[in-house]
């Protein structure tokens, strides 16, 4: 099936390649695997990494809401066109693959996650793109670690407007209370230890947000574990 529809075509730069596996040796050795390193609360590369206790100035100034997060890779030139096939075109045969990288970025704090959660779209977009691609980053990592999954537990109750092009101030107020724990999942997020999954961390408005709203769905705990990272979100709009 997914031969059928994306002929052996590379994740990395979409060229054609005669090889089997997705992704040619010289595309693979352009991304750049954060590999959950960096600063533990935001997944931020630092210079001196310093293992579990790292920590970047941001988040020693002003910790993020959730526990930890970590990032499977840096979003950059060479893991735009992954990302955007997945988000923009819904290309799903990348999903295993990345689900074995965020996996392995997250493997401590999957270690006790009692539920996956990805961030949702709101309905209306839902149904103009037909796919809400966290979804099935945190239905692949399920299906990778055995970990139960609630792709519905958190909803959009309100429209927001794109994120790209946002400053990190507007983006915060654009999400704020934009998401609650959907009634009928109550009972699951209530005391328990939540891996929120996203397919990009650029601000962390959204899963700031997100987090919030787990928060209020009294969670024992939020993680955050996304695909990617964006280091500088000034260079960045997606
Ligand atoms: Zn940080």
């Amino acid at each position: 099936m997914g031969d059928f529809i994306w002929p052996q075509r590379s994740l990395v730069t979409g060229t054609s390649h005669a090889g089997q596996g997705l992704i040619p040796p010289e595309d693979f050795a352009r991304l750049t695997f954060l590999n959950g390193t960096g600063c533990r609360q935001c997944a931020l590369p630092l210079e001196t990494d310093l293992g579990e206790v790292s920590l970047c100035g941001a988040c020693a100034a002003k910790p993020p809401k959730w526990q930890a997060a970590r990032a499977a890779l840096q979003y950059d030139d060479a893991a735009r066109k992954p990302i955007l096939d997945l988000k923009r075109a819904g290309r799903r045969d990348g999903l295993a693959t990345f689900a074995t990288w965020m996996a392995l970025a997250g493997r401590d704090v999957l270690e006790t996650a009692d539920l996956i959660v990805p961030v949702p779209l709101h309905y209306r977009r839902l149904t103009t793109r037909g796919f809400n691609q966290s979804g099935w980053l945190a239905q692949a990592l399920a299906r990778h670690t055995g970990r139960a999954v609630a792709v519905d537990a958190l909803r959009r109750h309100r429209p927001t407007i794109s994120q790209g092009g946002l400053s990190a101030r507007a983006r915060h107020s654009n999400v704020r209370g934009a998401f609650q724990v959907r009634p009928s999942r109550a009972a699951e997020v209530e005391g328990a230890h939540i891996v929120l999954v996203d397919d990009v961390y650029t601000t962390g408005a959204t899963l700031t947000a997100c987090t919030r709203a787990l928060k209020k769905g009294k969670a024992a705990s939020v993680s955050v574990l996304v695909l990617a990272r964006v280091v500088r979100p000034g260079d960045v709009t997606i």
